[in-house]
């Protein structure tokens, strides 16, 4: 009998460290103000979709916590604030609309993954003058960063979680990743959670130049409009406009990558 109660403990520390760290679980009780912050914002959803929604919110805050620079107060904070709509719809898709500090809205999808668009919520810097998203920015004048913002936030979705859709944000994950492995994922992270676009551009630009930084930001911010173009209405013309731009952004950060183990540099 003993043998079998240090089996079963052994077997919960177990499950626990699948999980997480042990001393880092999050669990949610019906008396946790979290689970009633959580709870109170699910509405239109049958008792099963509730439970299943937060279920994965706790399991994502649970691997989140091994994410560098990842904040877990942060992150409720803007959960707060976030008016969430759930849509079953067949051709629905889970997105996160970042507009003002105050009226942010989550939308649920069964059929897209719900841990991505968490990233975007961990990641909103919550600006009044702007939208600051990871790496994505939009202010009165203009709007950059979107294309790598995505790559970056389904290379940590991937990461994480393992939970990527293949074929989707597929080639943008691959250039993310590079950048990722180039400058180090603790650089790259708090950039992506605490810092701008602007950050990034002048790191890469400090091993290429400010130009080149800023193509690859516009190529990957073109790629990415042309894909949802291509997905919105099957245009072919829009799909090479994609395929060029995307293998652009790729083929400069893999110069890059060969020119830094090379001579430090994409420098003359
Ligand atoms: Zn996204």
């Amino acid at each position: 009998m003993k043998e079998l109660e240090k089996f079963s403990s052994l077997l919960e520390k177990m499950n626990a460290f699948k999980k997480g760290k042990t001393e880092n679980i999050i669990k949610i009780g019906r008396k946790n103000t979290f689970h009633i912050i959580i709870s109170d914002k699910l509405t239109n959803m049958s008792k099963s979709q509730k439970e299943e929604v937060e279920r994965k919110i706790v399991n994502f805050l649970n691997l989140a916590m091994k994410c560098p620079f990842f904040s877990i107060s942060k992150f409720k904070e803007r959960f707060t604030n976030l008016k969430i709509v759930f849509d079953n719809s067949e051709k629905s898709i889970s997105c996160y609309n970042a507009r003002s500090s105050k009226d942010n809205e989550l939308h649920i999808s069964n059929n897209m993954s719900l841990e991505h668009e968490l990233f975007h919520i961990s990641s909103d810097k919550k600006s009044d003058e702007v939208v600051n998203v990871g790496f994505a920015y939009k202010n009165n004048t203009q709007s950059l960063g979107f294309g790598i913002n995505e790559g970056y936030t389904e290379y940590l979705n991937e990461k994480y979680f393992e939970h990527h859709m293949p074929g989707y944000y597929d080639y943008f994950m691959l250039v993310a990743k590079k950048v990722s492995d180039l400058f180090g994922e603790d650089v790259i992270n708090n950039i992506y959670f605490n810092g701008s676009i602007y950050d990034l551009i002048n790191i890469i630009a400090e091993k290429s130049s400010l130009e080149m930084a800023k193509q690859f930001i516009n190529d990957m911010d073109e790629a990415v409009e042309a894909y949802y173009d291509f997905a919105k209405s099957d245009n072919k013309e829009r799909y090479q406009q994609y395929f060029n731009k995307i293998t652009a952004a790729y083929g400069f950060i893999d110069r890059l990558e060969k020119n830094i183990s090379n001579n430090g540099s994409l420098k003359k």
